[in-house]
């Protein structure tokens, strides 16, 4: 479905925190709306979590294989079509652990085929995640730690993962480079996603690098200064 209200078009690869401790990230665009499924990996194990498989189960299976990784989970931020529609599929193929999202997005889940049938995404499966998550809960993937914060607003249950030594988040839907995510959706909160933004994701850091669910990178700092939704002069103006 479309995420946000201007959705910008990319193909471009994340970051892969250079001179940090090891983790590397890649992005495939999966779904009819271009979504950012990222892989991620611990480059000391070759072991790798695949976040967000709306769709492309092949191609990840042979990103996988060409890189010599082990999936090791699959981590979902939110309950989405685009984002969580291939779930079902590659957790049967692989057997790995689902984590996420939290519980809030049970509703979304649950309703995955009917909205893939809208969209043509004939894939889209229901799924029991192995863990829900919240606020405080970490994910291990190979030697690395994610922090997953709980970022309600776009979906109630939407979850975003950190990896604090490398200055990354993978923030789904919650925020984008120059917008947010929609909240006219059911169970959308305005206001409950400019607090998730202004008052959990943007005091990590403004030199922390967000993957966004749709387009291109960015990080906090820029958002902050030029961001129409949520940066400081707009929230001063009210
Ligand atoms: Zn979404």
């Amino acid at each position: 479905m479309p995420d946000q209200t201007v959705p910008p078009a990319s193909t471009a690869p994340g970051p892969s925190a250079p001179g940090m401790p090891p983790l590397k990230v890649a992005i495939l665009p999966v779904t009819p709306f271009q979504q950012n499924c990222s892989i991620l990996w611990c480059t000391a194990t070759k072991r790798a979590a695949v976040v967000d498989p709306g769709d492309g189960v092949t191609q990840i299976e042979e990103f996988l294989a060409r890189q010599g990784l082990t999936l090791e989970r699959i981590l979902v931020t939110h309950g989405h079509v685009d984002h969580a529609a291939a779930v079902a599929d590659l957790t049967a193929r692989t057997g790995v652990p689902v984590d996420g999202p939290q519980q809030e997005d049970k509703f979304w889940i649950d309703r995955l085929p009917e909205d893939g049938a809208k969209y043509g995404m004939l894939h889209a499966k229901p799924f029991t995640p192995t863990r829900w998550l919240g606020d405080g809960d970490t994910v291990a993937v190979g030697d690395l730690v994610l922090d997953v914060l709980h970022c309600p607003g776009h979906t109630p249950g939407h979850v975003v993962f950190i990896h604090q030594p490398s200055r990354l988040a993978i923030v789904g839907d919650v925020i984008f480079q120059g917008s947010i995510g929609r909240t006219d959706f059911p169970r959308g909160d305005h206001a409950a996603l400019i607090r998730s933004i202004r008052e959990k994701l943007f005091p990590l850091g403004d030199d922390i690098t967000f993957l966004p669910g749709h387009g291109e990178p960015s990080t906090f700092g820029q958002e902050r200064r030029t961001n129409p939704f949520v940066s400081d002069r707009a929230v001063a103006r009210g």
